[in-house]
């Protein structure tokens, strides 16, 4: 029943203090680009679409936040909902914002979801020349060479962390600038921000929201700090990271002028996009135009709520379908963005996900694309036809985070003392195969004892994002300080390399919690979505004081990105070309790949990971060459083993040449 309502997208709703059956699928759809500001310096033309209102009108100002209106013009009813209206003559540096009357009373005055030009907390849009928001040689600017979605080495990292703290040794700390910063060092000389970025050698950052959003006072310079998970205009930069938050244009210049400089780095950029709910439900833009039609209800008419944040969108229909496309597709074309994360894609449905990866590869053939296969709570769309995990097999050029890995390495995140692989806990094993397989199907997997899931879900490795922390829960370090609190430091240090060693050793597509490379803590702080710099922050003494972990995971990155056997692209080289050895003690797991299956200079390679607290001999029947021995990589390129002691929470790696 609950499934029958909302297809046919009847539902019950409060509307002007009475309940209505609203029929949202008698709407009108508008098929036009041009909804929101058209401007040249001879005219604008402003158009929204309010399918239910009996008037429009567009409202001026000579501010973003205050002051009072400058003109008021009212809107014209067009085909299809479309309400518009053209002022003369130039408009640039004006701000604006809409209001309709729906059912005899005039709504909140919003600006409209296609702003892309904001002024200060986002209140009210404003019209200008996006053009003038290019930073010089902005036409030049091109993305670095990319080619497999498995080649992708991911480094998530929020702004404001990345330059905040007084050892960064950065300028324009906690703003876009921040990262444009080369030749920034740490008081012992080691490189920061984007410096830093580069010398670890990942491919794709992947920034936290940087749209705006609602949280932080942008009027203010106080240390307020936010994720930014809280959207309040999906196609602005968030103001707090501009220099100026009330001239719309610093913010956008700015923000390209990042981009710009992760490209001459050779970095991509990955947003962190959030359309499974906004920061308001009733008040927002969206609904202060079109009340109800962009969420999905419950079964008593109110919002229904699969993201614990008080509302969530409806993909499903199609002016929110079109909707998140356009703004997708926007970030590309205007921003030169190079892919997304899809932050809770299970509350979205397949077929507007799939229709969004089709037009955006078709944009850009190199995109990345990936989401959390999730939601937060329970939605009215069934979960067959909604973008979760178990469902990833039938995404089209879309990843999913894994939590199998996530949580086989480390314990889980919502069980604070529990243990994963890389911390002694011994059933393990066969979750952590099931990551290094990418979730493919693999006869050696045995999937009843995985954790989490119960069969393979990817068709390809492309499908998966192999991780083991980011910014949600605990830091990878701090989860390994709550779960194993008796143990030495330095023990701890090699569970730490043994996890992210299982990362970026396993198909699929690697991830990084930025800082994670130099052990990173947010002083045992699980979710730090509003904590202050000091939890948040990241802490550039650590790169100094943990530089033997943060070598280490370079050279792996390195390994990784020379061998393609660790990043294979066909699910059946994964099945056929990987061997897990049998008869092993508890908690030690060894594997080989077949680096032919890949074009690989190393025809075979042998991995271990001791996730026991014991040494284990092991005998290697052939010649074997070392890569990586207990944790540390080797240049002995002709050193000839016969038996190897593997250390307790250890990585070590073979190869074979002929
Ligand atoms: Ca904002």
């Amino acid at each position: 029943m609950k499934k029958f309502l909302m297809l046919i997208g009847f539902i019950t709703q409060l509307f002007s203090g009475k309940t209505q059956k609203i029929d949202f699928s008698s709407y009108p759809v508008y098929n036009g680009n041009d909804l929101g500001l058209t401007y040249t310096p001879s005219e604008s033309i402003f158009k929204i679409w309010s399918p239910v209102a009996s008037g429009a009108e567009l409202i001026m100002y000579d501010s973003g936040i205050e002051g009072i209106q400058t003109g008021k013009y009212t809107m014209k009813e067009q085909d299809n909902g479309i309400w518009a209206v053209t002022v003369r003559g130039d408009q640039k540096g004006k701000f604006y914002a809409f209001r309709v009357q729906v059912a005899k009373k005039w709504l909140n005055e919003v600006p409209d979801p296609y702003a892309k030009i904001v002024g200060v907390n986002g209140r009210r849009a404003m019209v200008a020349d996006l053009r003038s928001s290019d930073p010089a040689g902005w036409e030049n600017d091109q993305s670095p060479v990319f080619k497999n979605e498995t080649d992708a080495i991911i480094y998530e990292i929020h702004i404001r962390d990345a330059s905040i703290s007084s050892n960064s040794g950065i300028q324009h700390k906690g703003k876009f600038l921040g990262l444009t910063e080369t030749g920034t060092k740490n008081i012992n000389g080691l490189s920061t921000g984007i410096d830093h970025i580069k010398e670890l050698g990942i491919t794709h950052v992947h920034l936290l929201p940087c749209f705006d959003y609602n949280s932080i006072d942008e009027t203010k310079s106080g240390p307020a700090y936010n994720w930014g998970y809280d959207p309040l205009n999906y196609d602005a930069p968030e103001g707090s990271y501009a220099t100026d938050p009330y001239n719309g244009l610093v913010r956008i210049k700015e923000f390209k002028q990042l981009i710009k400089t992760f490209h001459e780095n050779g970095l991509r950029v990955v947003m962190d996009v959030v359309y499974n709910h906004t920061a308001l439900t009733e008040n927002s833009n969206f609904n202060q135009l079109v009340p109800g039609y962009y969420y999905r209800q419950n079964k008593e008419g109110g919002f229904s709520n699969a993201t614990a944040c008080g509302n969530e969108t409806a993909s499903e229909r199609p002016m929110f379908r079109k909707f998140m496309l356009e703004s997708m597709k926007y970030w590309v074309k205007e921003y030169h963005v190079d892919g997304f994360r899809v932050d809770l894609m299970g509350v979205h449905d397949i077929e507007t996900m799939n229709l969004i990866s089709k037009e955006l590869h078709e944009l850009k053939p190199d995109i990345l694309i990936y989401g959390e296969g999730w939601t937060a709570g329970a939605s009215p769309l069934a979960d067959s036809v909604r973008a979760i995990k178990a469902n990833a097999w039938k995404l089209d050029k879309i990843a999913v985070f894994s939590d199998d890995i996530r949580d086989g390495i480390k314990g889980s995140v919502f069980e604070h003392k529990e243990k994963g692989f890389a911390s002694g806990r011994t059933e393990m094993e066969e979750s952590i195969k099931f990551g290094i397989t990418a979730a493919c199907r693999h006869p050696q997997v045995n999937y009843a004892k995985v954790n989490y899931s119960k069969s393979s879900y990817a068709a390809q490795p492309s499908q998966v994002i192999s991780y083991c922390s980011c910014h949600d829960n605990h830091t990878l370090w701090d989860k390994l300080v709550i779960s194993t609190p008796y143990i030495d430091e330095q023990v701890r240090t090699d569970m730490h390399k043994l996890a992210l060693s299982i990362v970026l050793t396993s198909q699929g597509i690697s991830f990084l919690h930025a800082g994670t490379e130099f052990m990173r803590s947010k002083k045992g702080v699980e979710n730090s979505f509003e904590s202050p710099d000091s939890i948040n922050a990241i802490d550039w003494d650590l790169k100094s004081k943990n530089k033997d972990v943060f070598d280490y995971i370079k050279e792996l990155i390195k390994l990784r990105k020379e061998h393609p056997a660790f990043r294979m692209t066909r699910q059946e080289d994964i099945a056929s070309g990987i061997i897990f050895r049998s008869n092993l003690p508890e908690g030690l797991l060894s594997f080989t790949i077949d680096g032919t299956l890949s074009g690989d200079s190393w025809k075979k390679i042998q991995v271990f990971f001791n996730g026991s607290g014991k040494q284990q001999p092991i005998i290697i029947p052939k010649n074997w060459n070392a890569a990586v021995l207990n944790n540390v990589v080797t240049d002995i390129n002709e050193k000839i083993l016969s038996s190897i002691d593997l250390k307790p929470y250890s990585c070590t790696i073979l190869y074979q040449k002929e």
